[in-house]
C-alpha cells in the first residue's frame, strides 16, 4: 500500500526503527518487530546507514520482513551521499522485486572522512530520480527548527519545497520537543506552498546518552520544562523513561487535538516504550480523518 493513501483517511501513526549493530545478528530485532507489529502501527519505516550499500543489505532485508512476514507496511529509508545512480537503480529494482512500495528519499549526514558520490548532490536529486524509475511512493525529511546546515528556516523551506515539486509525497519531520516550533514551521511551509502531509516526528526520552547525542547531531532546542525533567531524573533510569514517556504522550495528544496529519515515532528499538506511547494515545488516531 502506498502510504500517502492513508493521510486522508486517518491520523497516520509509524514506527521508526534501526537495524542492529553490524556485529550483531539480524534475529536480534525480530523479536522486537513482533512487539512492534501487535501495537499496529500504520506502517514502520527502516533506518538506512549513510554508508550502506548494496553489500549491506540489512535495511532492506528488515523491512521485507515487516512487509512480507508481519503483513506491516513499511518504508525503506535510502540515503543518496554514499550511492552513485548505478547504485541506486541497483535498489530500486531489489525493492520492486521484494514488493517495498515506499520510500523515505534522503541525502545523508556528511562525514568528513568519506568523499560523498557527485550524482545526487541533494534528496530532491534522488526524489527526483526514484520517481522517474518506478512507482514508488516517496516520503523527504523536514526540519521543524530548519536543517543544522540551513543558513535559517526560510532558506530550509525553500529548498523542502524542491522536494515535493521532485515528487515527495509526503513528509516526515526531524525530531523536535517544542510543539510551538512545529506549527510555527508548519504555517511557513503551508504558506510556501507545501500542501503534501507532514508527519511529526517524536522522540521519547529512552536514555538521557541517547537524547544528548541525537540532540547535538539535529540541533533540536530545549525547551526549560524538558531541561528540568532530564536534570529532575538523570540519576534514575526509571523516572526519567516514565517522565519521557509521559512528555512524548503529552506531545502527541497536543499535535493530534490541532490536526497534525501524522505522527512518526522515533522507537529507539525500544517496544517497551513504543508500548507505553501507543497505549495513551492510539484511540486518538483512529477516528475518521473527516470528523
Ligand atoms: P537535503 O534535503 O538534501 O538537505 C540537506 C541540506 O542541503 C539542507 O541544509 C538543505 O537546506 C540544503 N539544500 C537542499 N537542497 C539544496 C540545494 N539545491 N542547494 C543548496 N542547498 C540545498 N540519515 C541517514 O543516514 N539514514 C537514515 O535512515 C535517516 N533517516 C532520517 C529520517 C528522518 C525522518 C529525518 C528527519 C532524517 C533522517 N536522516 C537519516 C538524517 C538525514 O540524512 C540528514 O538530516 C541529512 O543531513 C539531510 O538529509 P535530507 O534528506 O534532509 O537532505
Amino acid at each position: 500500500m502506498k502510504i500517502s493513501e492513508l493521510f486522508a483517511k486517518k491520523t497516520v501513526f509509524s514506527f521508526e526503527i534501526f537495524p542492529p549493530k553490524k556485529t550483531s545478528s539480524i534475529e536480534t530485532i525480530y523479536k522486537m518487530l513482533d512487539e512492534l507489529k501487535d501495537l499496529k502501527p500504520d506502517f514502520i519505516s527502516v533506518t538506512y546507514g549513510a554508508g550502506g550499500n548494496l553489500a549491506d543489505t540489512r535495511t532492506i532485508d528488515i523491512a521485507t520482513r515487516i512487509k512480507q512476514e508481519l503483513g506491516v507496511e513499511t518504508a525503506m529509508h535510502l540515503t543518496c551521499i554514499n550511492n552513485s545512480q548505478e547504485d541506486v537503480s541497483a535498489l530500486l529494482q531489489v525493492l520492486q522485486e521484494r514488493g517495498i512500495e515506499n520510500i523515505l528519499a534522503l541525502r545523508g549526514d556528511i562525514n568528513p572522512d568519506v568523499e560523498p558520490k557527485k550524482d545526487f548532490p541533494h534528496a530532491a536529486d534522488l526524489i527526483r530520480y526514484i520517481r522517474k524509475h518506478g512507482s514508488f511512493d516517496i516520503a523527504g525529511a523536514c526540519y521543524p527548527e530548519g536543517h543544522i546546515e540551513a543558513p535559517d528556516l526560510d532558506t530550509d523551506i525553500r529548498y523542502l519545497k524542491q522536494k515535493v515539486d521532485a515528487g515527495a509525497e509526503h513528509l516526515i519531520s526531524q525530531l523536535f520537543f517544542d510543539n510551538h516550533l512545529y506549527f510555527e514551521f508548519l504555517e511557513k511551509a503551508r504558506a510556501a506552498g507545501i500542501q503534501v502531509p507532514i508527519e511529526a516526528g517524536i522522540m521519547p526520552v529512552v536514555n538521557k546518552k541517547s537524547i544528548e547525542r541525537m540532540v547535538t547531531l539535529c540541533g533540536a532546542s530545549l525547551p526549560s520544562k524538558f531541561t528540568k525533567m532530564m536534570q529532575r531524573y538523570e540519576n534514575h533510569p526509571d523516572a526519567l523513561r516514565d517522565a519521557g514517556i509521559a512528555y512524548a504522550i503529552n506531545q502527541i495528544i497536543d499535535l493530534v487535538a490541532q490536526g497534525v496529519d501524522g505522527i512518526h515515532l522515533y522507537t529507539m528499538n525500544n517496544p517497551y516504550v513504543a508500548g507505553k506511547i501507543t497505549e495513551s494515545v492510539s484511540g486518538l488516531m483512529n477516528l475518521d480523518a473527516a470528523e
